[in-house]
């Protein structure tokens, strides 16, 4: 156990076990014991349910697994020898290699000896006599700190529907977001994948090139773009090389935490062969252009969004050569980019194999699972007989990694119930009633909705920030006011209303999850004004928190 008196102002008794718990050693978690230990000098201890570090990268090694963002600005920017000299081989980071690379990272600046693995925390109690939290892990073990920290990522909370005998069935069973260790053989292997999500369009084309048999259970059909993969060109990469301060700038300060940005002229005021123009060099391109950096209207009027979806309609109709199939994998019923967009790498042109299937579960959905197979709710018992079930559905996101921890604050209030409609936050980074917890890029922040690097980074260093304030002031405990909290609730809800976003039934939505309230959950003011808002926020003498110590419980 460590012992950090002096950074509490303690003189004997020691009060805590460490400055700060972090929960999680993703990216987050390992720049937030970075920054705490290495740059603030305080002590800090990470606990990690997994067996490494890596985060969404450790549980996530389905086929196809990679991050769809570019792989110049997929790392930290903070150090910019650790960004100069990491050579990524592929314009979009594999899974392996993003591992590898936060391997790296915490080797580079000592982290793991600060990290235990294997242990999930269950449990973290606000104790307001002493200005600690309590957390418990399920090895048992209590520690108490001063700051908790959840770094916990946005999607690791897996989501398996519960499909009636779903424990029945005899042959393999895989989640996407759950893949084990071992290399997994479909070879000769009847697969059955269920969705068609960003995992799923992944895996898709790599099982198919294994499976005697593949069927796909296709729920709602997504606008899936081309990623147009492939090592990055030398001159390409000398220029970024040459401009790592230029790119540092230019995401930190951009909507979504990549170079891409939105058209002046909208999609409404531009003809068909406009539209055409400039989007079929960002559909060759590959990539997230035509979603983050083309029209910005079509977030916002149907009319304009209908004129984007006729151009990806088309294409998808380019592609696949059964017109049937064509059909039914054209979204319908929800606007284009209110869905998180998946990259494929030959999805589309998988269902060209005369062995890959594609069965519609919207209009005849999954009855049940059987020991050997699927059946569908009119079929008349008749059966999808498979050696393996793939479960590509997702996650409980955003909120569900968090709500998964008993979290008590003052009072003895649990989190989770008071984020019962929906979360409550300040920034997306505190909550009142919390003292001294920080959730890193949590929900009502820009979060999923960015480069989450760029927005890890930003928050981890807003969370010092605030914490060196807290020891600048003499004080025990920073916490956002109800005013405040209330205000960024009401400005989220009011950022979404004129969007599209809410017509959708999206995981950003919690659609995804039966009973879970129907409240978007990503702030919408994208990242570099949102970064701006907090830099704002400090410069305004830390507005909407307040500090407070065990004898004089609140100043301003
Ligand atoms: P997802 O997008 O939530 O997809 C889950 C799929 O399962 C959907 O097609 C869903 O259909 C289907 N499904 C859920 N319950 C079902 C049921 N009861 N019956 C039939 N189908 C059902 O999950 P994901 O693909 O794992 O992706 C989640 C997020 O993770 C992505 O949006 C992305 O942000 C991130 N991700 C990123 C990458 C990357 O960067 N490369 C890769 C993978 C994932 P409905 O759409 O009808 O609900």
């Amino acid at each position: 156990m460590t012992v950090n008196q002096h950074a509490l102002g303690t003189t004997a008794e020691p009060t805590v076990d460490v400055d700060a718990v972090i929960i999680g050693a993703g990216f987050s978690g390992l720049y937030m014991l970075h920054r705490l230990r290495n740059t603030m000098g305080l002590t800090g201890r990470v606990f990690e349910a997994g067996g490494g570090v890596g985060g969404t990268w450790y549980w996530n090694r389905y086929p196809g697994a990679r991050s769809d963002s570019d792989s110049y600005v997929y790392g930290f920017t903070f150090d910019e020898d650790l960004w100069r000299e990491w050579e990524w081989s592929e314009r979009y980071p594999e899974q392996h290699e993003i591992r590898a690379y936060l391997e790296h990272v915490a080797q580079r600046f000592d982290l793991y000896r600060d990290i235990t693995f294997d242990t999930r925390i269950t449990g973290a109690s606000f104790d307001e006599a002493r200005n600690t939290w309590a957390v418990t892990t399920d090895a048992g073990e209590t520690v108490s700190a001063r700051y908790l920290v959840t770094a916990v990522g946005a999607l690791s909370s897996s989501n398996t529907p519960p499909f009636k005998n779903i424990d029945s069935f005899q042959g393999e069973t895989y989640h996407t977001g759950l893949w084990p260790h071992e290399e997994v053989d479909f070879t000769g292997k009847r697969v059955g994948v269920i969705g068609t999500g960003a995992s799923a369009v992944q895996a898709i084309p790599l099982i198919a090139k294994e499976a005697s048999d593949l069927t796909v259970f296709q729920r709602t059909a997504n606008y899936v773009i081309p990623a147009n993969n492939g090592p990055p060109g030398v001159v390409v990469k000398k220029a970024r090389l040459d401009d790592y301060a230029g790119i540092r700038e230019r995401i930190q300060r951009s909507y979504f935490g990549f170079e891409l940005n939105l058209l002046e002229k909208g999609a409404l005021e531009s003809t068909d062969e406009e539209i055409h123009q400039e989007l079929m060099p960002r559909w060759e391109e590959g990539g997230f252009g035509i979603w983050l950096g083309s029209y910005v209207d079509m977030f916002f009027n149907d009319e304009a969004n209908a004129k984007v979806r006729k151009f990806l309609h088309d294409r998808i109709r380019e592609k696949v050569d059964d017109p049937e199939t064509a059909e039914l994998l054209i979204p319908k019923g929800y606007p284009f980019g209110v869905k998180r967009n998946p990259l494929d790498s030959g999805y589309f042109e998988t269902f060209n194999e005369p062995h890959v299937h594609l069965v519609d579960v919207k209009s005849n959905p999954i009855a049940e699972i059987t020991p050997t197979g699927v059946t569908l709710e009119d079929e008349d018992g008749s059966e999808y007989g498979f050696d393996a079930i793939v479960y590509a559905t997702g996650f409980d996101a955003m909120t569900g990694p968090m709500n998964k921890i008993a979290i008590r604050g003052r009072g003895g209030q649990l989190l989770r119930e008071k984020w019962d409609e929906g979360p409550r936050t300040y920034l997306g980074l505190t909550s009142a009633g919390f003292p001294n917890l920080f959730t890193i890029t949590g929900p009502q922040s820009p979060s999923v909705l960015s480069n989450m690097p760029v927005s890890i980074e930003q928050h981890v260093d807003l969370v010092v920030k605030i914490i060196g304030e807290v020891r600048e002031r003499g004080a025990e405990t920073v916490e956002a006011t109800r005013e405040a909290e209330d205000a960024w609730v009401v400005h989220n809800a009011e950022l979404v209303k004129p969007t599209l976003f809410e017509t959708a039934d999206t995981w950003y939505m919690g659609a995804n999850i039966p009973g879970k309230p129907r409240v978007f959950m990503p702030n919408l003011s994208f990242v570099g004004p949102y970064r701006a808002k907090c830099d704002e926020v400090v410069a305004n003498d830390y507005e909407g928190f307040t500090f407070g110590t065990s004898k004089q419980e609140a100043t301003a």
